[in-house]
């Protein structure tokens, strides 16, 4: 027997005429290209978004077909995530960070069909146009008067023209919630790049769960500031959540160092942000040595990398945020754990906490988890015995656009999602990432944490960021190493920094060696690159070898 309650499908345009209707006065602040400041409200974001699908009509996009941008945060870029999906076509938001050779194969491989983008990335677009047959449409997000005369990009559009010629008289069509509504390709660092094709349901989905309150635990009462980029997984589905609840939304367009992101922090009164640890790393390095506090902030969610411990105490104790560290990946849309503490651990002492607090969290109602060995067998949630990560839920990947299906199928013929992450999870689900499985360091037969000795390294004071890798060693097979950047003006030797790691951790688990270098290198997301760090250090000799 069947339900008999109405049923509607799960539509991205139902969250903005939902936002429309009941939160239209709602702001949206949106820092621009251009340097000023913009506002609007979720009722001017509805009707752009509608004329938007009106121009897209009018260019003749059939369903289904792809349209790309190239686009920090702000509002012209969100108008895009409704009225691009709404309409039935497929939102593809290219990460700009990437090198224009692999722009161009993604626009390619995704057959992108109109490319819409900030006019900060017109040299990117001058360099790749000609390489993308399948475009046939170039519109820069901008006013018309801010068209550059001759920019060699056949066709250039304005947006505001692009759009402005249309009414905002527009019907969401309704289909199948399975339909596909956005795209977002893997940064991988070896290989092409692959594609996370996301559905109507699967967004929808994973924006009600992320505003659950042992979540994101997103309100009409909040001013959500993402720094997380729109260009990469949707902005973690915020501007989703945002439409769902109604919450201010402030947008930091292209200026994301310390100081910009602290100012338009203030100036909006922002409570809530969120970002890769990268980000907040600048954003304390420029508050600390001006004694600058916030006024207004109260929760900042990091993830994309391990959050460091320091990282979390600072937030906590100098400037009085509470750090929600998240883990998730873009086959995940990207939420998978929060660490949000449970009742029973709100009496335990501050260390006590602050050991539950810097694992990556407990997974949310549509993600289950588990940890395998070897053999795939199932290992206990005991916090101690690690293993491959597994996954599976209505919002994470079953296979990837126009390639394979990477699951595993258990004995009951279900597919988990491998996501080559390490792992323990404790007995109350807490779930901590030890690793990559391939930044793993194997020593001696057993395994150490690159993560633990970064963490560790990241609490010293003189230390901005730090990376471990495996160096192979004739005994041990590999030892580790950590690569260090300084804070400016502080100093450290290398016996100092090895002696600070004695009894923070088992002895055979210290690095061998302290590696100073100018610059970690990072990749499109914001993560540290260690494949091209091995690569720098492909000369690099262990001591006494
Ligand atoms: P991406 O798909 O580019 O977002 O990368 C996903 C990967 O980032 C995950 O598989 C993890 O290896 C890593 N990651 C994300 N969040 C965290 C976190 N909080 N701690 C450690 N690693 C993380």
């Amino acid at each position: 027997m069947l339900g008999l309650m109405q049923s509607q499908p799960l539509l991205i345009s139902s969250l903005i005429e939902f936002a429309e209707r009941h939160h239209g006065d709602g702001e949206i602040v949106s820092r621009r290209v251009e340097g000023d400041i913009h506002r609007y409200t979720y009722k001017d974001l509805a009707a752009r978004s509608r004329q938007l699908a009106n121009a897209l009509d009018r260019e003749g996009l059939q369903f289904s077909d792809r349209v790309a941008s190239l686009a920090w945060n702000g509002y012209r870029h969100m108008e895009m995530y409704f009225g691009v999906s709404g309409s039935g076509r497929v939102l593809h938001t290219i990460n700009p960070r990437l090198h224009p050779e692999q722009i161009a194969w993604i626009v390619n491989h995704a057959e992108d069909q109109i490319l819409c983008f900030d006019l900060t990335f017109l040299p990117l677009v001058q360099a790749v146009h000609a390489k993308c047959p399948t475009v046939k449409k170039w519109v820069a997000l901008c006013d018309a008067d801010k068209l550059p005369a001759d920019s060699g990009v056949p066709g250039l559009t304005s947006y505001e023209t692009w759009i402005g010629a249309q009414t905002a008289d527009y019907t969401w069509p309704v289909f199948d919630e399975n339909t596909a509504s956005s795209m977002c390709y893997t940064s991988g660092t070896t290989g092409n790049p692959k594609a996370a094709l996301y559905s109507h349901r699967s967004t929808t989905l994973h924006a009600y769960a992320a505003a659950l309150p042992d979540v994101m635990c997103l309100s009409a009462r909040d001013a959500v500031l993402p720094v997380v980029p729109m260009f990469h997984v949707n902005a973690w589905g915020i501007p989703y959540s945002a439409a769902l609840t109604g919450c201010k939304l402030v947008y930091p367009g292209p200026a994301m160092d310390g100081k910009s992101i602290y100012e338009l922090i203030e100036a909006e009164q922002v409570t809530y942000a969120a970002g890769v640890p990268t980000v907040w790393q600048m954003m304390l390095g420029h508050m600390k040595p001006a004694g600058l506090k916030f006024s207004s902030l109260r929760r900042t969610v990091i993830g994309g990398s391990a959050c460091p411990p320091a990282m979390i105490t600072a937030f906590q104790d100098d400037f009085g945020v509470e750090v929600l560290h998240a883990w998730g990946m873009t086959e995940m849309s990207p939420l998978g754990t929060l660490c949000t503490l449970k009742n029973k651990q709100l009496g335990l002492s501050k260390d006590e906490q602050m050991k539950v607090r810097q694992k990556q969290g407990r997974s949310i109602y549509g993600v289950d988890m588990k940890i395998v060995g070897g053999n795939g067998e199932e290992l206990p949630w005991d916090g101690k015995t690690y293993g491959d990560l597994l996954v599976r839920g209505p919002w994470i990947l079953d296979t990837y656009y126009k390639g394979e299906s990477p699951l595993i199928q258990d004995a009951q013929g279900r597919g988990w999602f491998p996501t080559g992450d390490v792992a323990t999870i404790d007995p109350d689900g807490f779930m901590q990432i030890t690793d990559r499985s391939k930044d793993v360091i194997k020593s001696g037969g057993e395994w150490i944490s690159s993560i633990d000795i970064e963490n560790i390294a990241m609490g010293h004071p003189a230390i901005a960021m730090a990376a471990c890798i495996g160096m192979p060693h004739p005994k041990w097979d590999e030892r580790p190493i950590v690569a260090v950047t300084l804070k400016p003006g502080a100093e450290v030797t290398r016996e100092e920094l090895l002696h600070f790691y004695e009894g923070k951790t088992a002895k055979w688990q210290i690095p061998d060696d302290v590696v100073f270098v100018d610059a970690i290198p990072l990749g499109a997301t914001g993560k540290m690159l260690k494949t091209r760090l091995r690569e720098q250090l492909k000369d690099y000799k262990l001591p006494g070898l």
